[in-house]
């Protein structure tokens, strides 16, 4: 039930109450003092009539005089009885009247002077009170209806009903204004909580409210406020967490309690492969003994030694750690570029080690065999022939190894300027004259007057040009060698294309590998390293450029370098 009903009800409960008492004790107290006072009245009355009655006296005309001017039935009785007047019956009607001498008022008068009585008149037939006093000559009786007596009651309780309306009506007033002025603002308070209770921390109670409602509109009011600070203080707080969380590059897994993930990374989505929205239980994440043991010994509070898993070929890194209030964390790293790169790392070791160790077998050999003095003079120059030979093979190596190293090591920055490809044709094409005759090659150039000059580091383009051209002379047994250049969309492809052995499809994308040959033994006889294309490529990309290889085995090889033109100019 609403404050406003209950208010009203519970006023008017008060208000009906009130006048049912009133009413009812008022009424009865009212008729008693009433009946007293009328009854010593009536005895005054009756003593004043008693005085006029003398011996001689016409009593019925003086009981008529006496009643009309008292405004009582006056009755004079005899000492036995009989009626001897009566202002309510004439002369002629008294003899007809009872005996009057048992009647209880005209009885107790007999015994004690006064005798008083009420009850409904034998004679006259109505409710009457009646006051009886003794006197010399027999008792003077005056009586008055009950009526009058009872109308003065029934006027007062009617009155105090009126009253009590009224007061009703008032209090009715009273109670809607009270409930406008209090239940108005309480019903609104009580609708703000309810609002910001569900969430909703616009709303605010108005402040306009009087008294304690008013006080109490202001705390809800300031309390509303703090909490829509701390909340978006709050809110702020844990965005920052996220997005530094989600910036992170270790994947993050949080379950709590339950076992359930209820937080999760972007890394970690992407390493653990994981589209499923948080909460989810943590057994949907991707199996793997390694991690359920993690998570299961850190959710339980222990703190497990980090672990490694393999999943879908990558190699991940766990550290699990339990969460104070129940719960762990788990943090991801993915560790396969870094085991990838230990992996390069040992294999060109191991590489660079088996190169160099087959000459130094070599030398080291021929060495100890030139020691012999009975060496004949021709074995001594063939020995040491091979010895110098598989020196100068040595010497290849390493100084490949020490460029690549260089370019590798991050100290070597291309210097760009524009570069005369045709010159650096021309110096490169010199160097490798010879060997291509001895083969039977034309070297030729095809180098239009758009692609005549390149912005590169005139070394690196030198390099990358006579390590291609020597490679093409080098797998080339009959036909040509053509270096070219082309004005392409972004920059000028610098390459060299033969007509030699070319290249198996399947060998093509590893060729710029460290180490990686076709024919390990072609290569080696030739005075291949297997650097030359690893250093191309290198210098290439140091340029921002990429290198291109196309071949038809049997046909002949294409192999190029894109340098591109700067931003905003074109080289040349
Ligand atoms: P190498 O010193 O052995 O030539 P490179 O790194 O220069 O090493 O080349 C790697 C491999 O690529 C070579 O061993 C060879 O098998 C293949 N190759 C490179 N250039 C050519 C070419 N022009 N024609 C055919 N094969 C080539």
């Amino acid at each position: 039930m609403s404050l406003t009903r209950r208010l009203l009800l519970g006023s008017t409960v008060v208000i009906v109450v009130l006048v049912t008492a009133i009413v009812t004790i008022a009424g009865s107290r009212l008729r008693s003092r009433l009946r007293a006072e009328t009854v010593a009245d009536l005895t005054r009355s009756a003593r004043t009539v008693a005085l006029l009655w003398q011996p001689g006296r016409d009593a019925d005309s003086l009981a008529d005089a006496a009643g009309a001017a008292l405004g009582r039935r006056v009755t004079l009785v005899g000492r036995d009885g009989i009626v001897r007047g009566d202002s309510k019956f004439p002369q002629a009607a008294l003899r007809r009247l009872e005996n009057h001498a048992t009647r209880p008022e005209v009885v107790a008068a007999m015994d004690s002077g006064v005798g008083v009585a009420y009850r409904q008149s034998a004679s006259a037939g109505d409710d009457e009170m009646y006051v009886a006093v003794r006197h010399p000559l027999g008792y003077v009786r005056v009586a008055i209806g009950l009526d009058s007596l009872n109308d003065v009651v029934a006027g007062a309780q009617r009155d105090v009903i009126a009253a009590g309306a009224l007061a009703l009506l008032g209090a009715f007033l009273l109670a809607a204004l009270f409930a406008r002025s209090v239940s108005r603002p309480v019903i609104e308070l009580r609708n703000v909580a309810r609002a910001v209770a569900d969430g909703d921390l616009t709303r605010r109670p108005s402040l306009n409210a009087p008294g304690e409602i008013g006080d109490l509109s202001a705390a809800v009011h300031r309390m509303t406020e703090q909490l829509a600070g701390r909340l978006a203080a709050l809110q702020a707080e844990e965005a920052l967490m996220h997005a530094t969380i989600d910036a992170l590059d270790e994947g993050i897994v949080v379950v709590n309690g339950r076992y359930q993930v209820v937080r999760l990374n972007s890394s970690a989505r992407r390493l653990l492969a994981v589209p499923d929205a948080v909460p989810f239980a943590a057994d949907r994440l991707p199996p793997g003994r390694t991690l359920r043991e993690t998570l299961r010994a850190a959710a339980a509070g222990e703190s497990p030694d980090p672990a490694e898993m393999d999943l879908d070929g990558r190699i991940l890194a766990l550290v699990g750690r339990p969460l104070p209030n129940g719960g762990a964390v788990l943090a991801l790293q993915d560790l396969t570029a870094r085991r990838r790169l230990e992996t390069v790392r040992r294999e060109f070791v191991a590489n660079a080690s088996h190169e160099l160790k087959t000459p130094l077998t070599v030398v080291s050999g021929f060495a100890e065999t030139l020691v012999d003095p009975d060496l004949s003079r021709d074995d001594r120059q063939r020995f040491a022939a091979m010895i110098r030979a598989n020196a100068q093979r040595m010497q290849r190596i390493v100084d490949d190894l020490l460029d690549l190293s260089r370019y590798e090591s991050g100290s070597w920055k291309p210097e760009p300027r524009r570069v005369d490809i045709r010159q650096t044709a021309t110096d490169v094409a010199g160097s490798l004259d010879r060997a291509a005759r001895a083969k039977g090659l034309a070297l030729s150039r095809e180098i239009p007057d758009d692609a005549a000059f390149v912005r590169a580091d005139a070394v690196a383009l030198r390099q990358i040009l006579s390590n291609l051209m020597e490679n093409a002379v080098r797998y080339t047994n009959a036909g040509s060698v053509t270096l070219f250049a082309s004005r392409e969309e972004g920059g000028v492809r610098v390459g060299v294309s033969d007509t030699g052995i070319g290249i198996a499809p399947e060998h093509l994308g590893r060729i710029f590998e460290r180490f990686y040959r076709v024919d390990a033994a072609r290569s080696r006889e030739e005075g291949g390293t297997g650097l030359g294309l690893a250093i191309v490529k290198h210098l290439a990309e140091a340029h921002g450029g990429s290198v291109r290889a196309e071949s038809v085995p049997g046909q002949g090889s294409t192999i190029s370098v894109l340098f591109p033109d700067e931003p905003g100019g074109r080289a040349g």
